[in-house]
């Protein structure tokens, strides 16, 4: 067997992924279409892993699969590593939501939700990290897994108890994740966005009795008073998974307008 090659920190262009090949799941809207774009831009060769790839970004290889059915994500993540040659960064990203608390949804509920939502990292991980892992004795020092986590993780959020106990496990496996492999150099972050302005949160207006007034509640529990947007957890992520980052492991990243470390503003 060679000798790992070292990867040394200015060997590397901060932010440029050319050459690099990743793989984003939930990658055909908001947060995860930002992401795989952005990465596009970088130069990177990316997938786009999702139940709905119609609106994959332009240059992104788009494979239909849902993160529920192993077989399909496998099969997936073996094609995108196959197609590039590698798999360099993985971005964990596909999630739904729920609302209530734990009076409102049944056990049929939590096993959907938790299926997609955690679950689904587990099984993108399981079949990615053989990729990985030889992609990290060839370019040290350029694999990671970044997994979009939530502020709901750590905020105790009302009428999200299902979503936030999801999330709460998305950032325990992140910190575990990155004791497993951080020795044969795969890092392992999560970004902890606030409410950002996607496709999703404009489902969930839509569906508000007053939108106008909901999405004004959104904004006003984020201390910046607006909702973050895809673009800026895009290049949250892009950091993370970035040689910017290189000794950056085990970290939950907010993007979130201030909520966590912030008081709300005086009204
Ligand atoms: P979105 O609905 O715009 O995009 C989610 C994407 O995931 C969609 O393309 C969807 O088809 C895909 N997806 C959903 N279930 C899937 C499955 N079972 N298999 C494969 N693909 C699936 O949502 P978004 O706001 O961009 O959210 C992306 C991630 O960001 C989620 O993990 C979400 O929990 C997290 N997040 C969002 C916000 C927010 O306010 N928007 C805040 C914090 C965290």
């Amino acid at each position: 067997m060679s000798t790992p090659r070292e990867f040394t920190p200015s060997d590397a262009a901060p932010r440029d992924f050319t050459g690099l090949a990743a793989l984003v799941t939930g990658g055909a809207s908001g947060i995860g279409a930002a992401t795989a774009g952005l990465l596009v831009a970088r130069g990177a060769r990316v997938a786009v892993l999702d139940r709905d790839v119609k609106g994959a970004p332009h240059g992104t290889l788009a494979l239909a699969a849902d993160v529920t059915d192993d077989a399909a994500v496998r099969e997936a993540v073996d094609r995108a590593a196959r197609e590039f040659g590698a798999l360099h960064t993985l971005v964990s990203n596909a999630g739904i939501g729920a609302t209530g608390t734990v009076e409102d949804n049944d056990d049929a509920e939590w096993h959907r939700v938790l299926d997609v939502n955690v679950l689904g990292m587990v099984r993108t991980a399981r079949h990615a990290l053989p990729h990985l892992r030889r992609a990290a004795r060839e370019r040290p020092g350029h694999v990671s897994v970044t997994h979009t986590c939530s502020i709901a993780a750590t905020a105790g959020l009302p009428q999200r108890a299902l979503y936030s106990a999801a999330k709460g496990a998305v950032l325990s496996l992140t910190l575990a994740m990155a004791a497993d492999h951080v020795a044969e150099g795969i890092r392992v972050n999560c970004v902890n966005p606030g409410t950002a302005d996607t496709p999703w949160v404009a489902r969930l207006l839509a569906g508000a009795e007053d939108p106008q007034a909901e999405r004004a509640a959104l904004r006003a529990r984020q201390p910046m008073g607006r909702l973050v947007t895809a673009d800026e957890v895009a290049a949250a992520i892009a950091y993370l998974a970035s040689t910017a980052a290189s000794s950056v492991t085990g970290t939950a990243l907010a993007v979130d307008g201030g909520m966590q470390g912030l008081r709300p503003r005086p009204t």
